[in-house]
């Protein structure tokens, strides 16, 4: 696919980020002036602001100059936008190597995995879940969307398609190379590589978080809430009780527990995606990287877990549960 870009990838000058246009002001009334027609009085609604990032270091926003080679906060904290368009915004710390290593054989491991085109009814669930959870939010302008723990991005290439170009995409990870590999697939999204408990954006800035297999508890439920504006919903993919149950007994891992807190409890709407699908060779290895019980099972389990793979593969059990829980007044700070 051809990268795609939009204008509102371009992030706002911070001279005129919020000013109101001459125009959009609404007209002086006289005292002794014969009102006008109520729709006159009526200031036009003012463009809707590109959703952007915030500085890690003081909260301010981040704008780019043209061409965006970097991105800078009003204090002068400046970030190197990546070739492949995506911008580094963890505070700094030191590199454990394991922790790289992990990341990026997880990163390989996925794109390859999703490369294969499996587990689509899933993706097509949540796209569609996303669709009409914005659709009944009313935003006024095009929606913002940011997929929070968005891996190498196939969920929001999956968006992508559902929009149209018509919603502002946004992905962060923690992985940094699972973010280069997103933002290199797909141009008309931003990308940023950020903690899922501080994420670079504003308080209420956007309509809509999708967390799909990724963390949504504790301190990173709290962050979803900052961002989310009033009226806004968080989208939660999760894996059901029969979820590649036939990975869970053939590695020995703990029976499947239900997830905590948001997933649990009451929500806005609710679907389950359960289907069968063969998984096979590469993809079948990649997805075997890719889980977690997996990877903690004990040598002889990943033995015979290995031995599927050259066998020809298995059929097995998707299993993905879709939630939305709308966030109103009171949460989430001020729309903007
Ligand atoms: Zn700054």
């Amino acid at each position: 696919m051809p990268p795609l870009s939009f204008a509102w990838l371009a992030a706002p000058s911070l001279a005129t980020r919020g000013a109101p246009a001459a125009s959009a002001r609404p007209p002086r009334l006289g005292a002794h002036s014969r009102s006008p027609p109520l729709d006159s009085r009526l200031a036009p609604p003012l463009p809707r602001p590109a959703l952007h990032f915030c500085c890690p270091s003081c909260g301010l926003p981040l704008s780019s100059p043209s061409p965006p080679h970097e991105l800078r906060c009003a204090r002068g904290h400046s970030y190197n936008v990546a070739k492949e368009g995506h911008v580094h915004l963890l505070p700094p710390s030191r590199a454990d190597p394991l922790r790289v290593q992990h990341d990026q054989r997880l990163a390989k491991a996925s794109r390859s995995f999703w490369e294969s085109g499996g587990f689509a009814s899933p993706r097509d669930a949540v796209a569609a879940e996303v669709a009409r959870a914005l659709a009944a939010g009313g935003a006024d302008g095009p929606p913002r969307l940011l997929n929070a723990g968005c891996g190498e991005g196939a969920y929001l290439r999956r968006l992508w398609e559902e929009a149209r170009g018509a919603w502002q995409l946004c992905g962060t990870d923690e992985n940094k190379l699972a973010v280069r590999y997103a933002a290199k697939r797909l141009r008309g999204a931003r990308f940023a590589v950020a903690a899922p408990h501080r994420l670079p954006l504003e308080a209420g800035s956007v309509d809509a978080v999708l967390s799909a297999f990724a963390p949504a508890v504790g301190p990173v439920r709290e962050e979803f809430l900052r961002v989310l504006r009033p009226g806004g919903a968080l989208i939660v993919a999760r894996g059901g009780s029969t979820h590649l149950e036939e990975l869970r007994r053939l590695a020995g891992a703990a029976p499947w527990r239900p997830p905590k807190e948001l997933t649990q409890g009451f929500g806005e709407n609710y679907c389950r995606v359960r289907t069968k699908e063969r998984v096979e060779g590469v993809a079948l290895e990649s997805l075997l990287q890719m889980t977690a019980f997996v990877r903690d099972a004990p040598p002889e389990r990943q033995a015979a877990l290995q031995r599927v793979v050259e066998s020809g593969g298995m059929e097995l059990t998707v299993d993905v549960i879709v939630s939305t829980h709308r966030i109103w007044l009171g949460t989430g700070g001020e729309p903007c």
